[in-house]
């Protein structure tokens, strides 16, 4: 018999299975009653589960506490944008990998091992921001699995904006990202295509932050829709945020997400930075604010992919955060009262093997599938949600990364 290079006893790998797992060449090779590890773990019962994905986060721009004031903080988008401008004037390839570098410390104690970043690529820091994390996807690409999302933070309509993207692309980004919010009024449009032309000739998938806004006049998500349907992108396009769905009438969110599904788009949530988006002062607009997130639930109910991210962490943007999916999750199914049993499965798996799907990943706690797993402190998925924000073991690859014995003997919390 074969001997394991790793095996994970008493794992939980549903509500009423407890197996092992026999981990061979960084892929889950065999589930069953195993005895024939080079090395072992005891999971004592612990809910085992893929690695999280952090579908949505900014590395560059993270864990810039440091750099602001106090008057930075409680702005408006508009004039967040503008402080981070004069922030970045200042950036430099060391000063970034070092807040990256710590961002990613903090993501891997917490069980993220897969990570898609926007990458800022702008006038401001030209591709500085792209070449760092470029270094660093590779240096981490043991630990954790690092996706680079070309970011157009201010536009790409004017043509050394666009160069700028196509230089991001041609050094080795791996997805074009958009913000067609930026452009000047009028230009939302022509920044699609220009996304759309971009992803054409690179051959990249696309992920655009839409809507970041509660108010629906401004949604751009119908004409994401109509461009993915004309370019024939099923299945290739995602958009990030969404929130002007939630403020649109019934029906015609129904209508959209019908239009969606059909085309395979997925969508990103990310419900702390979500949270603080502000609500139109337009009298005839101004309801009480509610929560400021997507369709969650109505997007899963209808088959939507639906992956989460933590965002921005500790920046100009939103200056909270800690890394944590757990507290994300929480923040998810509290805004989107996602309190069933079923729902709270749905939201693990936005934060696991849906992400894993939007990046390409193998995910999944069955056999041939990647070995990028975290033994967590729970003993049901609820109590995954509740439990410590650290993971008592992470694995990547089939590779011990952090293993915390004595939590997992202690039993779940
Ligand atoms: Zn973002």
């Amino acid at each position: 018999m074969s001997e394991f290079s790793l095996v994970i006893k008493n794992a939980r790998i549903n509500d009423t299975t407890i197996s092992d797992i026999g981990i061979n060449n960084g892929k889950i090779e065999k589930i069953g009653k195993l005895n024939n590890g080079k090395t072992y773990i005891d999971a004592n019962k612990h809910y085992v589960i893929n690695g999280f994905v952090n579908s949505h986060c900014h590395l560059d721009k993270s864990n810039l506490l440091d750099k602001m004031t106090e008057d930075h903080l409680g702005k408006t988008l508009e004039e967040n944008r503008l402080l981070l401008k004069k922030l970045k004037s200042s950036y430099s390839e060391s000063d970034i990998e070092k807040r990256a570098t710590d961002t990613i410390e903090k993501m891997l104690s917490k069980g993220i091992t897969a990570i898609r970043t926007q990458v800022d690529v702008d006038p401001t820091a030209g591709v500085v921001p792209i070449k760092s994390l470029l270094k660093l996807r590779e240096k981490y690409k043991d630990r954790v699995y690092i996706q680079i999302a070309a970011f157009p933070q201010e536009g790409v309509v004017d043509e050394a904006k666009r160069d700028l993207m196509e230089r991001a692309m041609e050094l080795g980004a791996d997805v074009v990202g958009g913000l067609p919010l930026v452009e000047a009024k009028g230009n939302e449009k022509r920044h699609l295509e220009i996304l759309f032309e971009l992803a054409k000739k690179y051959n990249k998938n696309l992920d655009i932050q839409v809507d970041e806004t509660n108010d629906p006049r401004m949604a751009i998500l119908p004409e994401v829709i109509k461009k993915t349907k004309e370019e024939n992108f099923n299945g290739r396009v995602t958009v990030t945020h969404a929130i002007a769905l939630s403020r649109l009438p019934t029906e015609k969110a129904k209508e959209i997400i019908e239009q969606m599904k059909a085309l395979r788009i997925n969508v990103i949530v990310t419900p702390s930075a979500n949270m603080i988006t502000r609500f139109a002062e337009v009298s005839d607009l101004w309801i009480r604010p509610s929560n400021s997130i997507t369709r969650v639930t109505e997007l899963y109910d209808n088959g939507i992919n639906v992956a989460l991210g933590t965002d921005n962490v500790r920046d100009i943007f939103y200056p909270f955060g800690n890394c944590s999916m757990i507290r994300e999750l929480h923040m998810l199914v509290s805004a989107t009262r996602m309190t069933t049993r079923d729902y709270i499965d749905a939201a693990i798996s936005m934060a696991t093997t849906n992400g894993a799907k939007l990046l390409g990943l193998n995910y999944g706690i069955e056999e041939g599938r990647q070995a990028d797993i975290i033994i967590t402190d729970g003993t049901s998925k609820l109590d995954i949600l509740n439990s410590d924000e650290t993971i008592p073991c992470v694995i990547k690859n089939g590779n011990i990364l952090f293993l915390d014995k004595n939590r997992l003997e202690r039993g779940s919390n």
